[in-house]
């Protein structure tokens, strides 16, 4: 709980500290290195227009593979990389790589492609973000409405840094921004009309049961009712499905993720994707 509750926020630890902190320990010394040779990799799952079926971005996830041919997930290591202070060059790292990926498929003919980014609350801390993002768009040159930060109901709770500050620093370049998770996290309504963000991805956990189960339709309901009244785009999380995918299309939502597209796979593997749905291929 206290992981999922936002990696700003103190966590208890139980009498498995010191056996715990070990492993972490140990993972953040290999960590470092794997960070420094850009041994990591940044795979990507497309978002659909449920409109036109089309993919019409794409989100970079982060893997870190292991010599064994093993790999692993965000959830273990992206709180390490916070907490130790990696996760300043390794999120600077995806930025960079992402936009370059994105202008790549552009060029080649996806001109509509965005991409999106996951932020850690972690990296405002020095006040150097803007400066990072606004790199990232020269080097690749990347147009800045392309690019869509992720942000989780956290990191727009934090009210005593100059989180805000920084964000609109980044939204004045032009770049756009979804609300992740949403659901999950504080849920507090008032970070809603702090930031004003483009789209709302509503957390997996409640499209999860849709389609056979309908307990969770009046939320999903009431989450993109609130999204459409502030203007906001809602995207669906985490569909499985068929069933999944007719309930939140009937329920007007305007984008979709999930395993019944793609997971996360290798830039090689998603270029063939989009390569398959290209104009020029679709006769
Ligand atoms: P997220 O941003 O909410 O990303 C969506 C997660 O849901 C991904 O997990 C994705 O693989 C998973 N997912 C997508 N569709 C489905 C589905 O149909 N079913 C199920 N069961 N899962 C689905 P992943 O890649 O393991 O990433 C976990 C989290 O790690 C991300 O959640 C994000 O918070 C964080 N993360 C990943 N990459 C980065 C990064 O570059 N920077 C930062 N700061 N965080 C990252
Ligand atoms: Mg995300
Ligand atoms: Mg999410
Ligand atoms: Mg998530």
């Amino acid at each position: 709980e206290a992981k999922r509750n936002g990696r700003n926020r103190f966590e208890f630890y139980d009498v498995r500290f010191d056996e715990e902190s070990d492993e972490k320990f140990s993972l953040i010394q290999r960590l470092r290195p794997a960070v420094q040779a850009n041994a990591l990799a940044v795979y990507y799952q497309p978002l659909i227009d449920l409109k036109t079926g089309n993919i019409c971005a794409l989100e970079a996830l982060l893997r870190w593979p292991q010599e064994d041919g093993s790999m692993i997930f965000p959830d273990r290591f992206i709180p390490l990389a916070e907490s130790s202070g990696l996760i300043d060059t390794l999120g600077a790292w995806v930025l960079n790589q992402a936009c370059m990926f994105c202008a790549k498929q552009q060029q080649n003919g996806n001109s509509e492609l965005s991409i999106a980014v996951n932020l850690s609350f972690a990296q405002f801390k020095d006040g150097n973000l803007p400066q990072i993002v606004k790199g990232a768009l020269e080097t690749s040159q990347l147009a800045p409405e392309h690019l869509e930060l992720e942000l989780t109901e956290s990191i727009l709770a934090d009210d005593n840094g100059n989180v805000i500050q920084q964000l609109e620093q980044i939204k004045s370049l032009g770049v756009t921004f979804a609300i992740d998770d949403f659901g999950t996290g504080y849920s507090n309504l008032n970070y809603l009309r702090t930031f004003s963000a483009q789209k709302l991805k509503i957390d997996r956990i409640f499209i999860n049961t849709l389609g056979f189960d309908e307990k969770d339709v009046p939320l999903v309901t009431a989450i993109i009712s609130i999204a459409e009244s502030l203007g906001m785009a809602t995207v669906a999380e985490g569909i499985e499905n068929e069933a999944a995918l007719k309930k939140i299309t009937e329920m007007g939502c305007d984008i979709g993720q999930g395993y019944y597209w793609s997971k996360p796979v290798p830039a090689e593997q998603i270029e063939r994707l989009i390569e398959a749905q290209s104009p020029t291929n679709q006769r």
